[in-house]
């Protein structure tokens, strides 16, 4: 079943690639609000650079300046923008992107690429609406199921110990591989002073606790409704079996079906994969892309290979911590990662880790717990990417950080991975802790966001493939809490409410 789930979703990746490459060929997206574009003269001169308009130009005002100096081309073919300006008397030749504000979207699209845009979008929803039941009776039913406080103590401890272990690892790996590559020096930046929103360490602290639990759980605030469930889940524990009965049987009910519907879902999962990735390789200019990479290419060069690197010691860590084939562990997780790679997101991605997770032999009520935590909070892969960034803007600057500075950064990625929400780009926004502990401009932080959609896919796979070994070795080091006896532990039997107190 996995197998071929897994072979299915390669083949919808496969398609979506190839998809991709044509649309982005022969039926490329139209020019963008918000799009800086250089129009050139016939001798290649610039003749006008600035700001494509946010309205999407008609066939009356195509080509006309905004009282804000901005001009109306949204929504026009490069051959469409250039004969509309030369009505208004600039005669381009060509049309040059200099700045797209975000990769990873397309106001206005040919109708091809909006189609897969809804396929992948309605895919990610899918998987969305299913996190916060996924959550609350997943984690109920992991924690109350675990029968005593004692084993929930041992498996909290053994699960940080891994998070923050191998966070650790992965931010210093991003520490070696910028020292190694260099792919900032010579840059030459200069700050500009541009400050960016940063959130504070208070605000991660204290986002932990919700207000209201059905407040979070309304707004999809996971890290709020998954500590809300843990408290519960503790308390069903101390109560014990009997007394919670009719509220545990019930979660454990919510449970089973949220996984009914989680399969549902996963049969969609090669064409929302698919698409998702044809969706975002049909939207990008190919010019546009290779400039990118000419600038910034040797950075992304850095963040590819320190995933990889730490990607392989997470592989090493299955055979040795977990006593598990590692092949057959990369398999059973390859759901989860090409969900991750399509969706950007570890949250989105949680119900087919967890299905992952648990036909890789890991009790329920240890992927119950393990999993979802993972999900908000075990980030390598970001925590690599923050640590890399500051490097990398460090050199791009010319500051020289000594090694108690490195070693900050290295604490403080792995802070600001541990805070990131698991949705798109989030580390991109908890990366202003790592550059402000060490000082350094926050600026560099927006020129990013142009090349983050490929990196974050990469850095959430391997977020995600961290959450699946944690899950793996965790269950190795508690072989008592065993898969096979999930249903006999999770079994709780209603009493009669007085013999319930009196026991
Ligand atoms: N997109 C990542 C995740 O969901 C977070 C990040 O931006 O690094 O895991």
């Amino acid at each position: 079943m996995a197998g071929a789930t897994t072979g299915k979703i390669l083949f919808g990746m496969l398609v979506g690639v190839v998809v991709g490459v044509l649309l982005m060929y022969f039926s490329p997206v139209p020019l963008q609000p918000g799009d800086t574009v250089r129009i050139l003269g016939a001798d290649g001169a610039t003749l006008w650079e600035g700001k494509v308009a946010k309205k999407i130009a008609t066939e009356t005002d195509a080509g006309s300046t905004t009282p804000e100096g901005e001009v109306l081309l949204a929504g026009l073919s490069e051959d469409q923008a250039l004969a509309a300006l030369s009505q208004r008397g600039v005669q381009g030749t060509a049309i040059q992107l200099v700045n797209r504000e975000s990769m990873a979207s397309a106001a206005v699209m040919p109708p091809i690429t909006t189609v897969l845009y809804i396929i992948g979008q309605l895919f990610i929803k899918l998987l969305k609406m299913l996190i916060i039941p996924l959550i609350v009776a997943t984690v109920l039913v992991g924690v109350a199921g675990l029968g005593d406080v004692g084993k929930m103590g041992r498996l909290g401890k053994h699960t940080l110990l891994l998070y923050i272990g191998t966070m650790l690892v992965a931010a210093t790996i991003g520490l070696i591989m910028v020292a190694l590559i260099q792919p900032g020096s010579g840059l030459g930046w200069t700050s500009g002073g541009a400050d960016a929103e940063s959130p504070t360490v208070q605000d991660l602290i204290l986002r932990i606790v919700p207000d209201n639990p059905l407040g979070a759980m309304v707004q999809l605030d996971v890290i709020g409704t998954l500590f809300f469930t843990i408290l519960v889940g503790i308390a069903v524990l101390k109560l014990g079996k009997h007394k919670c009965a009719p509220f545990f049987n019930f979660f454990e009910a919510l449970n089973d079906i949220v996984y009914v519907l989680v399969g549902w879902v996963m049969w969609l999962a090669p064409l929302g994969v698919g698409a998702l990735l044809a969706y975002f390789i049909g939207i990008q200019v190919p010019e546009y892309i290779s400039g990118l990479l000419a600038s910034l290419g040797k950075f992304a060069v850095c963040v590819a290979a320190g995933l990889l690197l730490h990607f392989l010691f997470l592989t090493v860590l299955v055979p040795l911590l977990a006593k598990y084939p590692p092949f057959r562990f990369l398999a059973g997780m390859s759901p989860a990662l090409a969900t991750a790679l399509g969706t950007d997101s570890s949250s989105a991605t949680m119900p087919v880790t967890l299905t992952c997770v648990r036909n890789l032999g890991v009790s329920k009520r240890i992927a119950g717990f393990v999993v979802p935590v993972g999900a908000t909070a075990n980030m390598d892969g970001t925590a690599l990417y923050e640590a890399t960034a500051a490097l990398f803007f460090a050199q791009a600057y010319g500051v020289d950080l000594t090694i108690g500075q490195q070693v900050l950064v290295v604490f403080t990625a792995v802070a600001a991975a541990v805070g990131a929400a698991g949705i798109p780009s989030a580390g991109l926004v908890t990366m202003t802790l790592v550059l402000t502990a060490v000082g350094l401009p926050l600026e560099g932080i927006a020129l990013l966001f142009a090349i983050d959609r490929p990196l974050d896919m990469m850095r959430t796979a391997v977020n995600v493939y961290g959450d699946g070994v944690a899950s793996r070795v965790v269950q190795t080091w508690n072989p008592d809490i065993r898969p096979e006896e999930d249903d006999i532990a999770t079994a709780y039997e209603e009493v009669e409410p007085s013999a319930a107190y009196g026991d």
